[in-house]
Parts: C-alpha cells; sequence; structure tokens
C-alpha cells in the first residue's frame, strides 16, 4: 500500500477506536512521523489530508517545514542545546522538553522570534534506561519552571512505552495520564487551561494509548512504511 493509501486508513481506524471507546475522534491528533521519508512522502501524505507531522531532526524539520510551510510541524526528538534557534523558528509544538536549561533557551529562542512556543514534557514513565525523559517524581517542578518563563506554554506531557509488550505499554500510559492529572490538579487556573494534551502512542501502541486518553498519537511506520504489519 502507498503512502496515502495507509494515511487514509490510519485516519479511519483511530476514528473507529476513539469511538469504541466512547471518545470524539476530533479528540485525538494523528500526528504522521514523516523522518523516515523525503519531500516526496510528505507531499503523498499530505495529499490524503495529512497537516501535521513529527520530525526528529532539526535539518529535517527545517527542510520540511521550508517546502510545507503551511502544515504544522512537531519536534519529537532528542533536543541540542545548539539547534534550539532552529528548531523554534519552526516548530508549532516541541514534545521532546525535559531539561530546564533547555526550556530556558527555548525561551530566549521564542522571545527573539516574538512568539510563545508549546512544548511537552516528556516523562520516563516506564523507568527504561535507554528512554530520555525526566522521572515522574520531578516533571511538576519541571512545569513549574516553564510557566515561569514567559515565551514557553506547557501544553501537556509526553512518553514512549516500552517496546514489545502491549499490556505493559497501557500501564505506562495510564501512569503518564495519573501523573497528568496529578500535575493539572496542582497547577493555577491560567496554566492549567493551556494543560490538556497528552502525547502518547506510536505504530505499534496506539490504539491502546487512545484508550488512555492519548489526544496525540504519532505515528511513523504505519503511515510511511510500504510493508507495515501491526
Ligand atoms: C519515530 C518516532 C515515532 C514513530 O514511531 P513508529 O513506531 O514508526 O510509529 C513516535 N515518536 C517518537 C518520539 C519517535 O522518535
Amino acid at each position: 500500500m502507498g503512502i496515502a493509501e495507509n494515511y487514509r486508513n490510519k485516519l479511519e481506524e483511530v476514528s473507529a477506536v476513539c469511538t469504541e471507546c466512547g471518545r470524539d475522534p476530533e479528540s485525538v491528533l494523528l500526528l504522521s512521523v514523516s523522518k523516515t521519508v523525503g519531500i516526496e512522502g510528505v507531499r503523498s501524505a499530505m495529499e490524503a489530508g495529512a497537516s501535521a507531522f513529527g520530525e526528529n531532526r532539526p535539518d529535517q524539520i527545517l527542510e520540511k517545514h521550508e517546502a510545507f510551510p503551511d502544515a504544522s510541524w512537531h519536534f519529537i526528538g532528542n533536543i541540542q542545546s545548539r539547534r534550539i534557534p532552529d528548531i523554534v523558528s519552526c516548530a508549532t509544538l516541541i514534545h521532546s522538553l525535559y531539561q530546564g536549561r533547555h526550556a530556558k533557551k527555548i525561551d530566549r529562542a521564542a522571545a527573539a522570534l516574538g512568539k510563545v512556543q508549546d512544548v511537552f514534557i516528556e516523562v520516563n514513565v516506564s523507568g527504561e534506561e535507554s528512554k530520555s525523559g525526566v522521572a515522574p517524581e520531578e516533571a511538576f517542578d519541571l512545569v513549574q519552571l516553564c510557566t515561569g518563563l514567559p515565551h514557553v506554554r506547557v501544553r501537556g506531557l509526553m512518553t514512549m512505552a516500552p517496546a514489545g509488550d502491549r499490556s505493559v505499554a497501557s500501564e505506562t500510559f495510564k501512569g503518564l495520564h495519573d501523573l497528568f492529572d496529578d500535575i493539572k490538579g496542582r497547577l493555577g487556573q491560567a496554566d492549567a487551561q493551556f494543560f490538556t494534551e497528552l502525547s502518547m502512542g506510536m505504530s505499534d501502541d496506539w490504539r491502546e494509548a487512545i484508550a488512555q486518553g492519548s489526544t496525540i498519537v504519532r505515528i511513523g511506520r504505519a503511515v510511511f512504511s510500504e510493508n507495515f504489519v501491526e
């Protein structure tokens, strides 16, 4: 199957799973993670209706944003301090913030561009050493640090589940949702009103993520790979 057909199928499946879970299909964004394809791959997905894309490399997000400035471009990769101005120049959302020093630098870069940068705090819920993200017990402090930065707005939390076991993935997503509720309850009203999103779920575990309240599923292979089998 081609990219356009994959995208249309996924969109339908996401919508069906929302309905099964008693959720409004409009409440979940299918973010097409285009990191493995070039401009033509993005174009195919756009022709099928995709308008929000995820990238994990600064050079790629810059290039694709320049090619398709009207799409929304989400940065989901490892943040290198020196690339922060580039990322901020084109990202609608940064999903992968977990260090206070990066938050401060994002604030300065966004101020210079006259924008407020929307971010998610990446949390290492599962505690796997290979995963990046702040520890759950440190997440609130980082959110609070960000709420003190005028050009950074924390919109929610992001996590990656351990690969392989879907019941473990489900537990991980539940853990992020519980942490989200806890943090939201501790925020003042002015900040809580923007704290609305849960970025969780990828090609192998997006169904579990939607069942646990995800509002953004980040799907790469299931859209862009020729022969992905769920
Ligand atoms: C690559 C990537 C994805 C998409 O993964 P797939 O398994 O291909 O769907 C989602 N989130 C992050 C952070 C990624 O790096």
